[in-house]
């Protein structure tokens, strides 16, 4: 692989489910710069690359994005073989549009490699069907949360129809319910939400819209997490699916 920046999914957690081409470009890369929700299992693939954390939580203070950018430029510029891990997907709520512009803007070669977003994996993981024949026609990935505080528009999402994956939700829990309510959703669809989806420690909490934000606070529901609403997210859709495939 020659002198250039390889933004790399590192998948949801479990290392299995990274990709062949991203262990490549982890084993060919001589610097790695990761993300805090990357699994530090996955850096097993890195050979000798000299590897620098560039999170934005675990009580540090966030790593200016700028500082990024200008480090990935730097060590492209030597000759370097860099590779930016970023957790699930980067180009899903993880800014790899944004890295990628801003480096090829600069005459630097950026390639993506496609990881397994946290909201597909944390939805198979609890045998979710995001899309279902005869229940769910689409499916739409939204973050509840925005640097400018612009509002998403919940009640277009309700109206829709198609199942919701909620990013970066916890603390939104009550505006998303609220919204989601007064957009027209029914008080009982179906809502999973998902912690440490694919990594062992692994929760999920299954409820319905009304009473969501009560029974993730029974049971602690912490970020990282996604939320899943939609019929799909019924627990006996599993045992639908299981008729449905033999049928
Ligand atoms: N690029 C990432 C998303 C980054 S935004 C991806 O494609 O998955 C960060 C949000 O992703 C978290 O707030 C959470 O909503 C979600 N997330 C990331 N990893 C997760 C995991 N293992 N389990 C549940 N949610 C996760």
């Amino acid at each position: 692989m020659s002198a250039k920046v390889w933004l790399v999914g590192a998948g949801p957690g479990d290392p299995e489910l990274l990709t062949l081409k991203a262990v490549r470009a982890m084993n060919e890369a001589d610097v790695v710069l990761i993300d805090d929700l990357v699994n530090p299992a996955v850096l097993e693939h890195c050979g000798n690359a000299r590897v620098i954390t560039v999170g934005k939580r675990g009580g540090c203070r966030s790593t200016p994005q700028d500082f990024i950018h200008r480090l990935m430029l730097r060590y492209a510029r030597q000759g370097k073989c860099v590779v930016r891990l970023k957790g699930g997907d980067p180009c899903i709520f993880g800014r790899g549009g944004e890295e990628a512009m801003w480096l090829r803007e600069r005459g630097i070669e950026a390639q993506v490699i496609n990881g397994i977003t946290s909201g597909l994996a944390g939805a198979t993981q609890c045998d979710i069907p995001l899309t279902l024949r005869g229940v769910s026609r689409g499916v739409t990935l939204v973050t509840a949360h925005t640097q400018d505080d612009s509002r998403l528009n919940w009640r277009a999402l309700a109206e829709g129809g198609t199942t919701l994956v909620v990013y970066m939700g916890v603390a939104k829990l009550e505006e998303i319910r609220q919204q989601l309510l007064e957009g027209g959703m029914t008080a009982d669809m179906p809502v999973a939400m998902i912690e440490n989806a694919s990594l062992p420690q692994q929760r999920e909490c299954r409820s319905v819209l009304w009473r969501m934000q009560d029974d993730a606070q029974a049971f602690a529901l912490k970020s990282p997490a996604i939320l899943v609403i939609g019929k799909v997210a019924a627990a006996e859709q599993a045992a639908y699916v299981a008729v449905v495939a033999s049928a």
